[in-house]
């Protein structure tokens, strides 16, 4: 730390991505990418041609993927906010939402950037603990004094809320922004779209990083009433108006084009994704029941530690949590079916002559 940094983050303590290590090539199931390329039409939209457009400035409304992603959702432009990334909305969205020393209501077992952005705008982080068996009680959240935040499904937990369970609780806080970070939502939970006509205080936030095959584009999205995504756009014009890049914005909508390709491939991670949890549940493993492109898991023979620490010594990156209530776990993305028969081939070996 230099001696001019603000002292006002000295406390700050920065989110750790998942590890994107070089030294080898690994079968990487530890940060919920897909395993599948980006439809034949994002590929498309990378010409020599597009790629020339690099000289212009993007469209700082970015006006077009607004309505591709509009009229994929049934709303208008109005509703939609566009950003590098859904970790760029949230950011805006606890910049924006919350007072001045205020507080923010999110799981304790969650996406670990929560915490994270919290300490950046200076909110007290209210950490509410989920359910012994990791799900989320509504009522837990009625009547907050700040903030809702909640992902649906939840991360690392894969756990989802029923949409009656998010209108109970948009219900008991009409005078709070209710945050739905929806990044897993295509692979088989219900979506909180349908509410926010009802609900002003309902912001969902989408990402193309996983169903989507995007992740290296960063591109995420914001739908809601028209005055928050309003808020939104105060902040962008306020910091970086230019926050997407041609590329990206093209890419984006070429996704938006491909809704059959992604609906195939997010089909075939949850097939995969049973088949992998059948096999772990087979092994003695407790697999949370998980609607997102990941599995949360724990052995019954060997520590989460030891399990992650040997995967990656065999080439398999999976994710571990340095977190006392969830030690004993490991978080796996879903990959190909190939991806996890070498996973399953690892696990077998080490389960041989493991001992807790
Ligand atoms: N929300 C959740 C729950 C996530 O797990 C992630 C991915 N780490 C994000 C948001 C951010 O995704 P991105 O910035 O790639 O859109």
């Amino acid at each position: 730390m230099s001696r001019f940094f603000s002292e006002k983050f000295n406390s700050l303590d920065p989110y750790v991505p998942g590890e994107q290590p070089r030294d080898m090539k690994y079968v990487k199931l530890n940060t919920n990418e897909s395993p599948y390329p980006p439809s034949p039409e994002v590929l498309a939209s990378m010409s020599p041609e597009n790629a020339g457009k690099l000289r212009l400035y993007p469209d700082p409304e970015s006006a077009a993927l607004k309505d591709a992603i509009g009229k994929a959702e049934g709303l208008g432009r109005e509703n939609v906010y566009v950003a590098n990334g859904s970790d760029d909305i949230l950011n805006f969205a606890f910049m924006a939402f919350s007072k001045p020393g205020g507080k923010v209501y999110f799981p304790d077992l969650t996406y670990g950037f929560y915490p994270v952005f919290a300490a950046l705008h200076g909110l007290e982080a209210v950490e509410i603990p989920v359910k012994e068996d990791f799900s989320i009680d509504p009522a837990d959240y009625f009547g907050a004094d700040g903030m809702v935040v909640i992902a649906n499904p939840n991360a690392p937990t894969g756990r989802i809320l029923q949409l009656d369970d998010i209108r109970k609780i948009l219900e008991n806080n009409r005078d709070n922004v209710v945050l739905i970070d929806e990044a897993y939502v295509d692979f088989g939970a219900e979506s909180a779209v349908c509410l926010t006509g009802e609900y002003d205080n309902l912001l969902v936030c989408r990402t193309y990083s996983k169903s989507r095959s995007m992740a290296g584009a960063r591109l995420g999205y914001a739908l809601g009433d028209k005055a928050l995504i309003a808020d939104l756009e105060t902040l962008k014009f306020s910091t970086n108006p230019y926050n997407i890049n041609i590329l990206t914005q093209l890419a984006g909508i070429a996704a938006m084009e491909s809704e059959e390709y992604y609906r195939d491939r997010c089909l075939a991670i949850q097939a995969t994704r049973e088949k992998t949890a059948a096999e772990l549940i087979k092994r003695g493993f407790t697999v949370i029941p998980s609607m997102a492109n990941f599995i949360f898991v724990k052995s019954d023979r060997i520590s989460g530690e030891d399990l992650y620490r040997g995967l990656r010594e065999r080439g398999v990156l999976i994710r571990h949590f340095d977190k006392e209530r969830i030690k004993d776990y490991n978080r796996v993305t879903i990959g190909t079916d190939e991806e996890m028969d070498i996973f399953l081939c690892c696990v077998d070996e080490m389960l041989k002559g493991a001992s807790k």
